[in-house]
């Protein structure tokens, strides 16, 4: 196990009704409100009605900003920017998914920052403060809800970057699964391959004696391969919506990355397919994780193949690390083609024409990943598997 540090200021106000706690988790010294939120999904299932209620009764004074987009764009953090100086806004409220509790996350700390938003996002410049939010989760996949990161999309040079800072953990979440009802089956399945995928980001990485940590990382990947493919059949179930979003939650709210070096090679593989071909990130993980895996088998099989015992409870009676690794990973191909999920990025018209382009911006190192450092060569190979 690695040294380290935990704290995790965010407070979850969880369950049926819980948006009812709004007026009373956004400060009271808060007095003028950025809403966040996306293309309009809120508009259609009641949700943006109901918060301009509890915001209203609070005497909050609102300034909007919609439309911002899946895979959130540099522009639209700018504009949030520019309305929170503009109006001296002194809390953010974000609701939605990933997506805009990211965004969330960059206008809270570009609008305490005199330069560009983008330096602090490429860690050329650090953050000092924030704009407090708080937020109002929409759909279960990212866990953005109760941890430090965000995603941003510099369309115009095709580079998603993350970042992080203490001061972009939200104030507050409020997860009422039936808000996610309306979530669509394809955003559904996105959202359990999300969830899994940061288990694996963590759980394949660096560092060794680590069993509590792994034994929580299977815990929730037992649960998904439980529940998922009940929800994806049964979308307006409560029992099953409800177990998703703890799922999802604690998959990345810094609980399994305690005392090890993580991995993530497959998401910054992942944000630079989005960054060229703006596709769904839950959809792009389902294609690059199993090419991962079987380009890291051939070097370290055996984190594979304990996921295959432990998780997907396969007989290893007889067998090598590197035959259970294989046999792992069609496994998880075959869980992730039964719920639906993509299998290859031509199912989202990706072909070779930009693997160059794909794999350069993958690199926010020399190397990427800890689990199996991967270079720029290792990264094509990998898209290539995913053709
Ligand atoms: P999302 O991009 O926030 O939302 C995806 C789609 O689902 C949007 O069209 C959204 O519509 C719709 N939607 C959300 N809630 C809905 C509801 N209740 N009913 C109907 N439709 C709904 O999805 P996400 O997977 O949560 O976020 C993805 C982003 O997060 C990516 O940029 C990814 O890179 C990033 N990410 C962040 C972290 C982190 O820790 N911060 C981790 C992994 C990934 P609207 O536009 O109308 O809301
Ligand atoms: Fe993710």
């Amino acid at each position: 196990m690695e040294n380290f540090k935990y704290q995790n200021p965010t407070k979850i106000v969880f369950g049926k009704g819980q948006i009812q706690s709004l007026d009373q988790e956004i400060p009271t010294d808060a007095k003028r409100v950025l809403l966040l939120y996306g293309g309009g999904s809120i508009k259609k299932n009641g949700v943006y009605d109901e918060v301009i209620k509890h915001l209203q009764a609070a005497g909050k004074e609102v300034v909007e900003l919609s439309g911002v987009e899946p895979n959130p764009r540099l522009t639209t953090v700018q504009k949030g920017i520019d309305l929170v100086k503009e109006h001296e806004l002194d809390f953010i409220l974000a609701v939605g998914g990933g997506s805009v509790i990211d965004c969330a996350k960059a206008i809270a700390i570009g609008s305490r920052y005199d330069g560009d938003v983008w330096d602090i996002i490429l860690k050329k410049a650090v953050p000092t403060s924030a704009v407090p939010f708080g937020t109002v989760l929409t759909i279960a996949a990212t866990g953005s809800e109760m941890n430090s990161g965000g995603v941003i999309t510099n369309w115009e040079e095709n580079d998603k970057r993350s970042f992080g800072s203490i001061y972009t953990y939200p104030k507050f979440s409020i997860l009422d699964p039936e808000l996610t009802y309306s979530v669509p089956l394809n955003q559904t399945i996105y959202g359990i391959v999300d969830t899994m995928s940061h288990v694996f980001e963590q759980y394949f990485n660096a560092s060794t004696n680590t069993p509590l940590q792994d034994r929580f990382g299977e815990s929730i990947l037992r649960t998904v391969l439980e529940v998922g493919p009940k929800l994806v059949k049964d979308l307006h179930s409560y029992e099953y919506r409800e177990v998703m979003m703890l799922n999802s939650t604690f998959a990345l709210n810094g609980v399994l990355s305690m005392g090890v070096k993580t991995d993530w090679a497959t998401h910054m593989i992942e944000h630079a397919v989005s960054a060229v071909y703006d596709i769904p990130h839950g959809g792009g993980l389902a294609i690059l994780f199993p090419s991962w895996m079987s380009f890291v088998s051939e070097q370290k099989p055996e984190k594979v193949a304990q996921l295959g015992k432990n998780v997907f409870d396969l007989d290893a009676t007889g067998k090598t690390d590197a035959e259970l690794a294989k046999e792992t990973i069609a496994a998880l191909q075959e869980f992730w083609t039964s719920i639906g999920a993509p299998t290859k990025l031509a199912d989202f018209d990706i072909d070779d024409a930009q693997l160059d382009l794909m794999a350069e911006r993958s690199m926010v190192a020399e190397k990427i990943g800890s689990y199996v450092p991967l270079s720029k060569e290792d990264v094509k190979e990998i898209l290539k598997r995913s053709l």
